[in-house]
C-alpha cells in the first residue's frame, strides 16, 4: 500500500521499500524510562520513551543521527510495540513517549487497538506534520511535545530536507496547541509544549518563535533548548561547528520576557552535553 504519511507525501510501497523517511518496517533503537525530558513530562519516575528509527525531515544536526538516518535500530511487529507500552507502563513510566512517530502513526493506532495505556500519551514530533493526521493523532495524544526548528524557510532549507517545514510546522503547533492544560502536582497530564532548539547564528530565528508563540493560547509551554552541540553531518557548515554564546541564548531569553511568555521551561546556557543523548540498544 502507498505511503502518503507525512507532508512528504512519497508514495513508497513500505511493505518492500523505504520511503524518503528511510524505513519501511516499524523498526526502533530503544526503550526505558528517560529521565532527561522536560520536568512535568519525565516527572518522577521518567518518561516512558519508545524512540522510532527513520525521519523525513533529515536536520543535518540531528542529535539522534544514527536512528534518523535508520543505520540502527530493529524491527519490531505491532504486536510487540503493544507489549511494550505495557511493559513500560508496569515499570512505573510516568507517561508512553512517542519520539518520531510520525510515519509510525498507522501502526502505532494498530498496536493501541491491542493495548491502550492507562497513563498519558507525548506524541513527541518534529513539527512537520499533516493537519489530517494530527487529527488521527489527537484521538489518543494526551500530550503534544513538539519542535518549532525553524520559521525562516532559509534555515529550513539549509539544514534540512524540507525548505517547506514552516508551511506545515506553523499551522501544526497552531492545531497542537488547542488541546487543554491539564497538571497535577507538577506532572502534565494534557497539554502542549512547543520545544525551540536554539542553533548557532540563528538567535533571530528564535526571536520569532517566541514572538510566534506569544499568539498562541497562553497555557502552551515554551520550552527553550540550549543543549545544541555539533552532531550529525555538520562538516559543511561551519556556523555549526560551535555552541551557542551566552549573547545568542541571552537575546532569545530576553525576547521571551519582552512577549511575556507565562509557562516557560529553560535549559540553563551550561545545558551542552552529550549525556543528553541516550546510548542506544539496538
Ligand atoms: S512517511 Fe515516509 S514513506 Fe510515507 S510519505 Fe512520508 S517519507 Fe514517504
Amino acid at each position: 500500500m502507498k505511503c502518503f504519511g507525512c507532508p512528504v507525501k512519497c508514495g513508497a510501497d513500505r511493505e518492500i521499500y523505504a520511503g524518503l523517511c528511510g524505513v519501511k518496517g516499524l523498526k526502533i533503537a530503544k526503550y526505558y524510562l528517560h529521565p532527561y525530558e522536560e520536568p512535568c513530562i519525565s516527572y518522577k519516575n521518567g518518561s516512558g520513551c519508545i524512540f522510532f528509527c527513520g525521519c523525513s525531515l533529515k536536520c543535518v544536526f540531528c542529535q539522534n543521527f544514527e536512528l534518523s538516518r535508520n543505520s540502527r535500530g530493529k524491527e519490531i511487529s505491532v504486536q510487540e510495540l503493544a507489549d511494550i507500552f505495557k511493559e513500560l507502563e508496569d515499570m512505573g513510566a510516568d507517561n508512553i513517549n512517542l519520539v518520531t512517530p510520525t510515519h509510525y502513526l498507522r501502526d502505532i493506532i494498530r498496536a493501541l487497538e491491542i493495548y491502550r495505556p492507562k497513563i498519558p500519551i507525548v506524541y513527541n514530533t518534529h513539527g512537520y506534520e499533516n493537519i489530517e493526521d494530527l487529527k488521527l493523532a489527537d484521538e489518543f495524544t494526551d500530550i503534544w511535545l513538539t519542535d518549532l526548528k525553524f520559521i525562516d524557510p532559509m534555515l529550513a532549507k539549509r539544514y534540512t530536507a524540507r525548505a517547506d517545514y514552516p508551511g506545515y510546522a506553523l499551522p501544526a503547533v497552531k492545531f497542537m496547541s488547542q488541546k487543554p492544560l491539564k497538571m497535577q502536582d507538577g506532572k502534565m497530564l494534557s497539554g502542549c509544549i512547543v520545544r525551540h532548539l536554539l542553533l548557532p547564528l540563528a538567535a533571530y530565528d528564535g526571536v520569532n518563535v517566541v514572538k510566534f508563540m506569544s499568539g498562541l493560547n497562553k497555557d502552551v509551554y515554551f520550552s527553550l533548548m540550549s543543549q545544541y552541540i555539533p552532531c550529525g553531518v555538520v562538516a559543511r557548515y561551519n556556523e555549526l561547528k560551535r555552541r551557542i554564546t551566552k549573547r545568542e541564548y541571552n537575546t532569545v531569553l530576553a525576547a521571551v520576557e519582552r512577549y511575556g511568555l507565562k509557562n516557560v521551561f529553560v535549559q540553563d546556557f551550561s545545558s551542552a552535553k552529550e549525556e543528553f543523548i541516550p546510548k542506544w540498544d539496538y
